[in-house]
């Protein structure tokens, strides 16, 4: 079985000071976010990320949107050295259409925990959220909540001491 690091998107990732964020352009790295995830990776853990975009239920941005921004993404983090095994998101949005991936709905996390058979007592999840956390900890992954933009490193410092 394999241990992961689940990771929401904005405002762990990238900036999350906007409510949207759908372009390259506005695509912008957290301070610490490279340092944290290559720690991760370089103890063994998987890279997941885990994305409600519900500006796609709104119309505000298309799946065609989310996906490039996703591309720039891994591209970028390549580049670093850090390798993303998948990124799952949620287009919905409950105004819209009801759904079970949307966090705190568990169904994205189910998908990946089958996918690579992930061992949910050495994983966790880094959000920005209570909605990421509460997601997380349905399925008996421990949950770290930061702050907004908040630098990863500190965190990633503690899960590994946990080993
Ligand atoms: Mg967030
Ligand atoms: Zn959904």
């Amino acid at each position: 079985m394999q241990k992961a690091v689940f990771l929401d998107r904005d405002g762990v990732i990238n900036d999350g000071t906007n409510y949207y964020t759908y372009t390259i352009d506005s695509f912008v790295f957290n301070p610490g976010i490279f340092e944290g995830l290559r720690m991760l990776q370089e103890q063994g853990y998987m890279l997941i990320v885990i994305t409600n975009q519900s500006g796609v239920a709104k119309g505000v941005y298309t799946i065609a949107d989310v996906e490039s921004v996703h591309a720039h993404m891994v591209t970028q983090l390549q580049k670093r050295g850090i390798t993303i095994t998948h990124v799952y998101y949620c287009p919905h949005h409950p105004d819209v259409s009801t759904c079970q991936c949307r966090k705190p709905g568990t169904l994205l996390f189910e998908q990946a925990i089958a996918a690579y058979n992930i061992d949910i007592k050495k994983s966790y999840m880094i959000g920005d959220s209570k909605r990421d956390i509460e997601a997380a900890q349905k399925v008996g992954i421990q949950g770290i909540l930061i702050a907004k933009n908040e630098s990863i490193v500190p965190y990633c410092n503690t899960i590994i001491s946990h080993e």
